[in-house]
């Protein structure tokens, strides 16, 4: 697989232009510097050598040569495509870790939005979520479909907030990557995810979703956590790449020391 999809990209020297790129949110616990340090650790060299932190932008470089033997993998290249497309912006959350309580998916990963960006729309749902991939809409849209809106971007000319649509450019929508758990009725610690698994988040969400969502593509789900073992829609399939890839970390005993008030071992009642 080639480099297909980023128009542009190698200047007069042979040193890549500069796409867009994946805007940081500054509410955001994370860096650009910070996730592209954390990225480069997960991956091969070649890789690693084309993500780049550019003041608040995360870019990859497109346009050079692809070394012998490479082969690039297609959420990779999703990835890329999503992460230069300009239309991305990204903040990190914090993960509620009761999975039981029904909410929206916007409140079950708190993001650390930026003011009016708290998701509207939306299922309620149960479980835990780690990562959300969100598109911005006017906000006269009907439609049930968790989004933010095109009137609440924050940003302008000189902001680093959410840019609204401009003669240009559509507005950015928003991802929110999960990078820590709590057991938020408890008001319990916050218990960090490790850097490979925020990674793994990282590019689930770009490739399984907001390439999809780029393509004007079905960017969902099928039914329940099935796609780690038997995926069935496309983002199924590349959602179990990215998880297979990144080792499959279980994230359960994070999520047991975030937990407040443990269930004893015996399932009977607690001590005193
Ligand atoms: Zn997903």
């Amino acid at each position: 697989m080639g480099v297909p999809h980023a128009p542009g990209l190698a200047n007069f020297n042979g040193k890549p232009v500069v796409p867009p790129g994946l805007t940081i949110s500054p509410q955001s616990k994370l860096t650009a510097a910070d996730l592209v340090a954390m990225i480069k650790k997960s991956l091969p060299s070649f890789f690693a050598s084309l993500f780049h932190a550019n003041r608040n932008r995360i870019v990859v470089w497109e346009g050079g040569a692809i070394p012998a033997g490479v082969t690039i993998p297609e959420w990779f290249d999703n990835a890329r495509y999503a992460v230069n497309s300009g239309v991305w912006h990204l903040t990190t959350g914090t993960v509620n870790i009761d999975d039981a309580t029904p909410a929206p998916v916007g409140q079950k990963l708190a993001g650390d939005y930026e003011d009016g960006d708290l998701p509207i729309g939306g299922k309620r749902e149960t479980g835990i979520f780690v990562g959300d991939t969100i598109p911005t809409m006017p906000q006269s849209t009907i439609t049930l479909t968790e989004r933010v809106t095109d009137e609440n971007a924050g940003g302008g000319p000189k902001s680093l907030l959410r840019r609204p649509v401009t003669d240009k450019l559509p507005g950015e929508s928003l991802i929110v990557l999960g990078t820590r758990f709590r057991d938020v009725a408890h008001g319990g610690p916050e218990i960090p995810r490790s850097d490979s698994a925020i990674v793994e988040t990282f590019f689930h969400e770009l490739a399984a979703h907001a390439y999809l969502f780029n393509e004007g593509k079905d960017a969902s789900h099928s039914i329940g956590n099935g796609w780690k073992t038997s995926p069935v829609s496309v983002a199924d399939v590349v959602a179990q790449a990215v998880y297979l890839y990144f080792g499959s970390m279980d994230e359960t005993p994070l999520i047991n020391q975030a937990t407040v008030n443990k269930i004893p071992p015996d399932g009977g009642a607690g001590g005193p």
